[in-house]
């Protein structure tokens, strides 16, 4: 398979055409010269295709600098995606227009050709809210968008990937401090697996010093410049004319700046020690965000080349158990053939790496990855998820004890399933250990009675109820009904919810399941991402798709009812021997 990666600048565009399994990479290249008054992107983009002769592109990888709050993954192109890109342009005016530029091309001159954006943004959508939350006025924050995104994300999941594999030890049990460190900076706070703080901001003009951008700044600064230079030119300025090249006055570049330093410049210096300053003061601050750290990884140009950068900004990390062999320091080399290369000494606590980043290669990855998932996955679309709370079904019999001899149910509100609905009556659940009042009757009644209660209930009641399909009541848990009329012990019928999925015989041809399947379902896309495994399929021509889970499920996974999954695997589960599974599975309190 071959990814053709773009990363459409408002003057460039950058391509790689890389097989995503090996990492080869079949050509690359950099057109440059245009916009105003040069080639169009789709102009750039047609030299791109003549220089690839004829090898094939079987999928278009762009790099989307915003994704805003809407993309948390890589997301397959079509016109809502773009129309949802366009409506970030506010958040990176000079990036996003130049990112569309390319997708359009791409559109126009490889119709047919799946196209994926994987934004940088991306990896830090599910930092937790005190991270992202800058603390001005929660109104105006909310109105305008003003919050922390960070940057740098698609090279961050690819170093901590690698370093993690290095290390022997899966990501989801590695606290890392990652430095990207190239023209642009950012540091990242990667806590088992999770962006969970990054130095860049609502722009990337926050945090590290950088080749030509300030990084912080006591906002007092930015409003007298912009007092005093006007708002476009203290624009500039900050974005062009800070960072290593505003403080030395002469390069953005470090190797230059190294080279003024050794003779003795005293601007250059300076700007070196400013750097590296910064940056220890955020790897310090992470190590206290997570509450410890395990590993420190460097990238970027200058944490892949520059040892003395690299030894100036880890001395004095001691304390946390940074160790770095000088030796191993200055050896460093990392590159295709060699991603990482381990600076620290044996005995430090904390490892520390260098890692060549490779973002064209986690782009072609995450490309490849979003094509061939839509290919296998025949879904329609996201199944809606209801939360079912603690309801009661009866029967014939258990109406006249509860509520009097030829009661009916005043149906309040129809449920999803058609013919369903929630009624007026409620009764009281009474167990061993507890009461549970005013749990809803649900209608029409049925030939048994039925309680359905989650885990959390069982716990207040005193019981222990078996996880069961409904209607398979036989041998499920006793329980006492308190109805306006009297009391009704059932013997059995109390149960917690096998999690289902109603489906009509279309979604299931079109889901390409049968009635008794189990299958996985994902929920992504929130704070608390969660796969629910066996997950019964029920097909009738009764039913509308909709998958079912009970209170605590869906406060595990922070769901409303509203939510979405997505089907990820089906399996065929003996029926009958799944029960005694599933139960053994289960957690007692
Ligand atoms: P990047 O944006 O990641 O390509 O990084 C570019 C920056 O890395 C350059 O501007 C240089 O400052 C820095 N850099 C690259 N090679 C070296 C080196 N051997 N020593 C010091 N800095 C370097």
């Amino acid at each position: 398979m071959h990814v053709l990666v773009l990363n459409a600048g408002s003057s460039s565009l950058k391509f790689q055409l890389v097989d995503p399994e090996t990492g080869a990479r079949a050509a690359h290249g950099n057109v440059q010269g245009l916009g105003v008054g040069g080639r169009s992107h789709e102009e750039a983009l047609r030299e791109v295709l003549a220089t690839l002769g004829d090898v094939r592109v079987d999928a278009v990888g762009h790099r989307v600098v915003h994704g805003g709050e809407r993309f948390h993954d890589a997301t397959l192109v079509d016109d809502e995606v773009i129309a949802a890109i366009e409506a970030q342009i506010s958040l990176a005016p000079l990036h996003n227009p130049a990112n569309l530029m390319g997708i359009r091309a791409t559109r126009a001159l490889l119709p047919g050709v799946p196209q994926v954006a994987v934004f940088d943004t991306a990896f830090h959508v599910r930092m937790p809210r005190r991270a992202k939350t800058y603390a001005l006025d929660a109104e105006l924050a909310a109105e305008h968008g003003l919050r922390r995104f960070g940057f740098h994300g698609t090279s961050f999941r690819y170093v901590a990937q690698l370093a993690a594999d290095h290390l022997r030890a899966p990501l989801e049990l590695l606290r890392i401090v990652a430095l990207h460190l190239g023209n642009g900076a950012s540091a990242c706070a990667i806590e088992y697996g999770h962006s969970v703080e990054t130095s860049m901001g609502m722009t990337p003009l926050e945090g590290l010093v950088m080749g030509s951008r300030a990084g912080d700044l006591d906002p007092g600064i930015v409003l007298r410049l912009a007092r005093e230079l006007g708002v476009d030119e203290a624009e500039a300025l900050l974005n062009q004319r800070s960072g290593l090249a505003g403080l030395s006055g002469v390069s953005n570049d470090l190797r230059e700046l190294q080279r003024l330093a050794a003779e003795g410049d005293d601007r250059a210096r300076l700007a070196i020690n400013v750097f590296a300053h910064r940056a220890r003061k955020y790897v310090g601050a992470y190590a206290a965000v997570m509450g410890g750290v395990d590993a420190i990884v460097l990238t970027g140009g200058i944490g892949e080349n520059s040892a003395s950068m690299r030894r100036r900004i880890l001395q004095r990390l001691e304390l946390f158990g940074v160790r770095i062999d000088e030796d191993l320091n200055q050896d460093a080399k990392v590159g295709v053939e060699q991603p990482v290369f381990e600076i620290s000494e044996d005995r430090a606590r904390v490892r520390t790496l260098v890692v060549a980043t490779n973002e064209e290669l986690q782009i072609a990855r995450d490309t490849a990855a979003v094509v061939r998932g839509a290919e296998e996955v025949r879904q329609p679309g996201p199944i809606p998820i209801a939360v079912s709370a603690r309801h009661v079904h009866l029967n014939r019999a258990a109406m006249d004890v509860l509520f009097g001899p030829e009661a009916e149910l005043t149906p309040m509100r129809p449920l999803s399933q058609p013919g369903q609905f929630a009624a007026e009556e409620r009764v009281t659940l009474v167990g061993p250990r507890g009461r549970i009042e005013r749990v809803r009757v649900l209608g029409p009644l049925r030939p048994r009675c039925q309680v359905e209660v989650s885990r959390t209930d069982e716990f207040l009641l005193g019981v222990d109820a078996p996880v069961r399909h409904s209607g398979h009541v036989q041998g499920s848990a006793p329980i006492t009904l308190e109805g306006p009329a009297g009391t009704l012990h059932l013997d059995e019928g109390l149960i917690c919810a096998w999690r289902h999925i109603h489906m009509h015989p279309t979604d299931a041809e079109a889901f390409g399941v049968k009635d008794g399947d189990e299958v996985e379902v994902a929920i992504t896309g929130g704070v608390r991402d969660l796969v629910f495994g066996d997950v019964s399929v029920r097909v009738s021509e009764k039913f509308v798709l909709e998958m079912h889970i009970d209170t605590d499920e869906a406060n595990a996974a922070e769901l409303d009812t509203g939510a979405a999954g997505a089907m990820l695997e089906v399996y065929s589960t003996p029926k009958g021997g799944a029960v005694g599974r599933l139960e053994k599975k289960r957690w007692r309190g």
